[in-house]
């Protein structure tokens, strides 16, 4: 090891209490989203912190994608620093966004308490930690090995909660993570300090409606009910899809081994007449359903592709149709998102590996994720394939009460960051 080197490890024991206070400011700029609070305000913090360190900044607001309005912007911080040579740009993208509050806490969940070396609130897991953690991260390389090849880039990004469309999506689109711009990609999401995400399921929603005929519910033989119609569907899932789902096993190292295999779930059932306002004490009236609505959510794997993946649910649907003779229906694509996986000898993985085993003397594990994140924008809009999840935090914590993310794990995942640009941008 050399002496810088061993400086770089000692920057970020010493920068603990700037990691502290940095998660903390975080913590307490209340982010929430739906509806999209405070985009600005963290943004704004986020320029302000990095500009007088060498960053360029860019605010780049997604106008006109879901949710944008005047009242709550979709705001993004994009900020790069170059090094003295030319070389790669290693980025490190986390949302700003947080999830409801909700209820059952103990702390106050915007207050960024630290309490027996854990700071709590909501988004210290999933993934302001992890976003404090990278920039403590660049900012201790950068002053370890100011003459540095290529760049580095953080950013902050809106609505990875509600799908990215706003964030990731966006920037992707204005080509940021284009292949010419940026080598590597780092999400801090709280996957664990010692293991490496490297890409998530496939994801496909649809809409399934059963068609009925209305009548007077006394006399239901005079009408066809789009309710008893969709009950066979359940019945035909249950025997026959469900089943060929366990079934379907991969290669993509999912966590938990329970999500290692296609999964579909229900999302809603609607059929007949709406519910009623809240507040309303009346009786419905007496009519047969004359449609009925299903939300399925099926998470698919890299083996499977989306045609055969919508096909199945067709075959399930004519089958049921072929036992009921007025049987009828619709099926609406709602999204659908590739799987993802990127390879293990990806330059990334390869150094951030190597990182790891220094930092926490052990091998890594690589996992995936049962459901997605912004990689899905980056692959398939940014085209950028050497790209992982990899941050401090328990993933199990992510959206709970009393969420909390470890400074211990925050302090060593900066390590690996740290090493992992000095491995990538470093002097040979
Ligand atoms: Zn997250």
């Amino acid at each position: 090891m050399t002496e810088l080197h061993t400086r770089l490890l000692a920057e970020i024991e010493g920068r603990r209490q700037e990691l502290i206070a940095l998660t903390q400011d975080l913590i307490r700029i209340p982010t929430l989203n739906p509806p999209g609070e405070a985009y600005l305000e963290i943004c704004e913090y986020l320029a302000n912190r990095l500009r007088p360190r060498g960053f360029e900044i860019e605010m780049v607001r997604a106008f006109g994608t879901p949710g944008d309005s005047e009242k709550y912007p979709r705001w993004n911080v994009v900020a790069r620093k170059e090094g003295a040579h030319k070389g790669e740009t290693v980025h490190f993208n986390s949302h700003i966004d947080i999830v409801e509050i909700g209820s059952g806490w103990t702390f106050d969940p915007l207050g960024g308490e630290l309490s027996d070396g854990k700071i709590y609130g909501r988004g210290t897991c999933d993934m302001k930690g992890g976003l404090a953690a990278s920039i403590i991260a660049a900012e201790a390389f950068i002053d370890v090995y100011p003459d540095f090849s290529g760049a580095v880039e953080i950013s902050g990004t809106a609505d990875e909660e509600t799908g990215g469309f706003g964030g990731v999506a966006y920037l992707a689109e204005k080509g940021f993570f284009s292949p010419q711009r940026v080598q590597h990609v780092i999400i801090p999401e709280p996957l664990n300090k010692d293991r490496i995400c490297l890409g998530h399921r496939g994801v496909w929603w649809a809409e399934i409606e059963t068609k009925g005929t209305i009548a007077h519910g006394s006399m239901p033989f005079l009408g066809d009910s789009a309710i008893r119609h969709m009950g066979a569907v359940l019945t035909e899932m249950e025997a026959t899809l469900f089943p060929a789902l366990a079934e379907k096993h991969t290669a993509m190292p999912v966590v938990p081994p329970q999500a290692r295999q296609s999964t579909l779930n229900i999302n809603s059932i609607h059929g007949g007449q709406p519910e009623p306002e809240e507040g309303f004490t009346g009786f419905p009236a007496p009519v047969v359903a004359h449609s009925s609505r299903m939300i399925i959510d099926r998470r698919y794997l890299i083996e499977e592709t989306p045609a055969a993946v919508r096909q199945e649910m067709i075959d399930v649907l004519e089958r049921v149709k072929a036992q009921r003779p007025t049987f009828e229906y619709e099926i609406r694509d709602l999204w659908t998102i590739s799987p993802t996986m990127t390879e293990r000898d990806a330059p990334i993985v390869a150094a951030t590996s190597r990182a790891i085993t220094e930092v926490l003397g052990i091998d890594p594990a690589y996992v995936v994720s049962p459901g997605t994140y912004d990689q899905k924008h980056i692959d398939r809009i940014g085209r950028m394939k050497n790209c992982i999840a990899y941050g401090p935090g328990i993933l199990d914590l992510a959206h709970k009460p009393d969420e909390y993310v470890g400074v211990d794990d925050m302090i060593d995942s900066a390590k690996v960051m740290a090493l992992t640009l000095k491995d990538l941008l470093g002097p040979r």
